[in-house]
């Protein structure tokens, strides 16, 4: 993978661009506000009704609706939710793409699936930061950035990487790295992760453990200890120092419990369970049953998220986030 360094970087041509970005939420907020301390000239593009208008007003950013806000814009940020992108793209960007103007995208669920398809004259680059936007945010704050993944999906003028990068420096993913990989690629393993590890594995691991112990007669406070509350510990071990080094800081013992009982709960067996979860995202059921779930109101969506509200380690982890100051 070529990695680049934004340190040496200008930010060059990316000042005379007119930036709209679209949506002010997580990822929004962070690289409006990133791009506007960086110099840009940035406005927000909000539906008239979004309740982010009150945001943008007290973070003294430009906010106007989508159709004004795109007046005249030569780079137009897409980060919005990525079931409403398309929607958006086909009611009011596309009508007024014009050549010389580039789009720009933080993950690639529209492209990859090609629910959003730019005319060929179009730039369109991907600049994906890994981590979510407060902490985007927080990292340009301090002078620090997060690493990032870009791809470059159409070039047309012949200089959308070189915009790209820019753009990494300037919204706070340049600094530790731009790592360079296609649309596709950032689409199928940014679904993956978080689909089996995440976001899906963990939290069925973490359910399922608070329920086997707390059946057992173990009271929900322990258990949400040993099995929720200490994940993170461990997780910031793995983040900072890797497998070994995450092992030397905890007990012997726990190190052999771990090493000899994690296989047994992930078998090799689950590996066919990856692959199909994997096969599911490539060939793109997924992408569809996902945009009709939405479509039909999500129905299964409401039903799920419900039923992990009421699960018992939730009450639980409620009150004991409160009692210890979280
Ligand atoms: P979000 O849900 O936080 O963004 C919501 C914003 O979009 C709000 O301003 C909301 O008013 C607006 N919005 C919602 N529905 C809309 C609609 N129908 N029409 C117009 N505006 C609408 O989104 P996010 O999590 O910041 O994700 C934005 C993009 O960034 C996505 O492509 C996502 O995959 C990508 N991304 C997100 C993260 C993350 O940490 N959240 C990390 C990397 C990449
Ligand atoms: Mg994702």
């Amino acid at each position: 993978m070529k990695i680049y360094r934004t340190s040496r970087i200008s930010l060059g041509n990316l000042h005379s661009q007119k930036i709209c970005v679209l949506g002010y939420g997580s990822q929004g907020r962070a690289q409006a506000l990133n791009l506007k301390d960086s110099g840009c000239d940035v406005v927000v593009g909000l539906r008239p009704q979004s309740s982010s208008f009150k945001k943008a007003k007290k973070d003294k950013i430009l906010a106007r609706p989508i159709g004004d806000a795109l007046q005249g814009a030569t780079l137009i940020c897409f980060l919005l939710p990525d079931e409403f992108q398309k929607e958006v793209y086909d009611r009011y960007v596309q009508p007024i793409l014009n050549p010389g103007m580039t789009l720009m995208f933080a993950h690639g669920f529209n492209l990859t699936y090609q629910r959003i398809v730019p005319p060929s004259f179009s730039d369109v680059f991907l600049i994906a930061p890994k981590g979510p936007g407060p902490k985007l945010r927080e990292a340009y704050l301090k002078g620090d950035a997060l690493p990032s993944l870009m791809a470059i999906h159409q070039d047309f003028s012949g200089h959308t990487k070189k915009l790209a990068l820019r753009y990494a420096k300037a919204s706070g993913c340049g600094k530790r790295g731009v790592f360079q990989t296609t649309v596709r690629e950032e689409t199928i393993s940014d679904l993956f992760g978080e689909q089996t590890v995440l976001c899906g594995g963990v939290v069925e691991l973490m359910k399922m453990a608070f329920e086997t112990l707390t059946e057992s007669g173990v009271s929900p406070e322990a258990a949400y200890f040993e099995c929720f509350h200490e994940v993170k510990l461990i997780v910031d071990l793995l983040h900072e120092r890797g497998i070994s080094g995450m092992a030397k800081a905890i007990s012997h013992t726990a190190h052999y419990g771990g090493m000899t009982r994690g296989p047994r709960l992930v078998p090799f067996e689950t590996k066919k369970v990856f692959k199909k979860i994997l096969k599911e995202i490539k060939s793109g059921s997924f992408a569809k049953e996902w945009i009709l779930e939405n479509q039909k109101g999500l129905k299964k969506y409401k039903r799920l998220t419900q039923q992990n509200m009421d699960h018992s380690v939730e009450k639980t982890g409620q009150k004991i986030r409160r009692l210890i100051g979280y």
